[in-house]
């Protein structure tokens, strides 16, 4: 059995592109509307040698009823099977009240966090991530999953806590 990391954080932040981009290849589904991964997907993964189970999960969104509050539930089921967990934030929009919840549900978890600040596409991008250190959860790390940009750095943190 391999060490899982979990990928949580709100829908449209980049989850799945972060997935895609650890896999080397585009199995998750990314979209331009929120919602779209509903359920807790596994893929075989490995960095620097490693192996481990990386887990996507669905937008996550707080007091949300219905299908939505079942795929917030997959997010939870997520954290409390992960060794660690990665948490996207979306930097060019900063932190929500969302983010915040979310911050809270992984503290009680208990579980290592490494915090993404998605979507820095280029060296402006850098103060916005650097906002992030007001969450609490340590270091931002600046990425463009679409890019390719410090996901190096960011798995490299992300092996060590599993
Ligand atoms: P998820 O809902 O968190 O899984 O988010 P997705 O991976 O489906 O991405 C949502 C949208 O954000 C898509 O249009 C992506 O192309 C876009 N996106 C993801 N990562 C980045 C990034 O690093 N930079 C920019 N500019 N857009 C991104
Ligand atoms: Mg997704």
């Amino acid at each position: 059995v391999f060490p899982v990391l979990a990928v949580v954080g709100r829908p449209n932040v980049g989850k799945s592109t972060l997935v895609n981009r650890i896999l080397g290849r585009r199995e998750a589904v990314v979209e331009d509307k929120p919602g779209v991964t509903r359920d807790r997907v596994s893929y075989p993964a490995d960095w620097s040698g490693k192996r481990f189970t990386l887990v996507d999960t669905g937008g996550w969104e707080v007091d949300v009823a219905g299908i939505e509050a079942r795929v917030a539930q997959q997010a939870e089921v997520a954290i409390s099977l992960a060794d660690a967990v990665i948490f996207v934030v979306d930097a060019t929009v900063g932190v929500t009240e969302t983010d915040t919840q979310v911050v809270k549900l992984l503290r009680k978890a208990g579980k290592p966090v490494v915090l993404c600040a998605n979507k820095v596409d280029g060296p402006a991008g850098e103060a916005d991530a650097a906002n992030l250190w007001s969450l609490g959860l340590g270091e931002p790390y600046p990425v463009s999953a679409l890019h390719g940009r410090g996901t190096g750095d960011l798995l490299d943190a992300a092996i060590e806590a599993l």
